[in-house]
């Protein structure tokens, strides 16, 4: 296997590094050795808001066939407590409407991908992502077939290059990384828990009752769809349940359970080793924690919320900032010598009320089935 061999050359596995290696090798988006426009990653120009403009593309949706009715009413009468709904299944469930989705994506939504892909907006589903993840992963498209149509948008100037390199890498990059690092470490790998994490997970990741407005957002589109995209899953159900200390084998069970695309070899290395920091740092080089100001920052998700994301301690401040810092002063061992911590800690030492930080955020974690 490819990675197994990669892995061997070095002492940390960094998706960058394979991800460069395979481009040399199959040749996407390049000039010899040298990557098309000089940068092998344009992810600093691909965090726009959006506010409305350009125009979201119109969901495509397939009409159900026989099989695909049974199959709902298989479900519907076998498992009449599972979370989630049916009536707003779209899925494609034979080859050529997954060909049509993916024609559809890059027609209507490569050009934008890029520039959207972190953002997020309140009752928007997909922005302006490809909603592919399940057909790769049952055998409806091939990994390469995508790619290729990625590419062949750029070279007909159908879709600029921070677009199309950005979706190449989740695929390349991305997907094919996570499968090899889920075949090199399993079995053990699923039971990791680096920073003994061994909270419960709360309630409304079930139901999707709590008064946090970016919570229940992700839960909505999660329990119609069976869909959310990378930032949802990443800074909000999973930097939530870090910041929270919930044990990562109850998260990882949450997520393979909700997701249309969820398959453990892909699942497990997003939620141990991206989301939760469980796998000693082996795939991410610091933990994806973030306050309020992040979600605040890419999503319009506080403007609905009961929690003021502005504040700290007070009785409807955000939870995610006191729990955020509380997470950084209890895991202080394991991260304040990584340099890539270095201002958060910074910051946090010249806090003044740090006291008041921990007893608010131990308030929440107390009744945090109550948020
Ligand atoms: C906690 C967590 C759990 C996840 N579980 C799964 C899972 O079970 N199955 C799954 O396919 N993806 C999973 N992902 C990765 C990613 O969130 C989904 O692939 C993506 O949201 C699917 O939506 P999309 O097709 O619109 O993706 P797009 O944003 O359009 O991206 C294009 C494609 O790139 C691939 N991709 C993107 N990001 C990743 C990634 N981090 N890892 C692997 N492939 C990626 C997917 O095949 C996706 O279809 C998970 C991410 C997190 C943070
Ligand atoms: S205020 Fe906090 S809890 Fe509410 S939506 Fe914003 S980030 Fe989420």
């Amino acid at each position: 296997m490819q990675l197994r061999q990669w892995a061997g050359k070095y002492k940390t596995l960094r998706m960058e590094y394979f991800y460069r290696e395979m481009r040399k090798q199959i040749q996407y988006l390049m000039q010899g050795q040298q990557p098309i426009g000089g940068q092998w990653n344009y992810d600093s120009a691909n965090r726009k808001r959006w506010s409305g403009n350009p125009p979201l593309p119109a969901l495509l949706k397939f009409e159900k066939d026989q099989i695909d009715a049974d199959v709902i009413e298989l479900v519907k009468r076998e498992f009449p407590q599972h979370t989630g709904h049916l009536k707003h299944f779209h899925w494609a469930t034979t080859r050529s409407n997954a060909l049509l989705a993916l024609n559809h994506f890059i027609k209507n939504s490569l050009p934008n991908f890029g520039d959207y892909q972190d953002a997020m907006i309140y009752g928007v589903d997909y922005l302006f992502h490809s909603a592919l993840s399940p057909y790769l992963n049952c055998g409806l498209l091939m990994a390469k077939e995508v790619c290729d149509a990625a590419e062949a948008a750029y070279y007909t100037g159908h879709a600029p290059l921070n677009s199309v390199e950005g979706f190449i890498r989740q695929i390349l990059g991305w997907r094919e990384y996570v499968r090899g690092i889920y075949w090199v470490n399993m079995p053990e790998y699923a039971n990791r828990n680096t920073l003994q994490h061994v909270t419960p997970l709360p309630q409304y990741y079930w139901t999707g009752r709590t008064q946090m407005a970016c919570m229940t957002e992700c839960f909505r589109n999660t329990f119609e769809h069976a869909y959310a995209h990378h930032i949802q899953r990443l800074m909000v159900t999973g930097n939530f349940a870090l910041l929270s200390g919930v044990e990562p084998q109850q998260i990882s069970e949450w997520y393979l359970a909700m997701y249309a695309d969820a398959y453990e070899w892909v699942e497990l290395p997003n939620t141990l080793g991206m989301v939760m920091h469980a796998d000693e740092g082996l795939l991410a080089s610091k933990p994806y924690a973030a306050s309020g100001n992040y979600i605040n920052k890419m999503s319009d998700y506080c403007k609905y919320c009961y929690y003021n994301v502005k504040t700290k301690i007070e009785p409807d401040s955000c939870p995610f900032n006191s729990l955020y810092w509380y997470f950084m002063i209890k895991n202080e061992k394991f991260f304040r010598s990584n340099t890539r911590m270095r201002m958060t800690y910074q910051s946090l030492d010249k806090m003044q009320n740090k006291e008041q930080i921990v007893a608010h955020a131990e308030d929440l974690l107390s009744r945090l089935d109550e948020l």
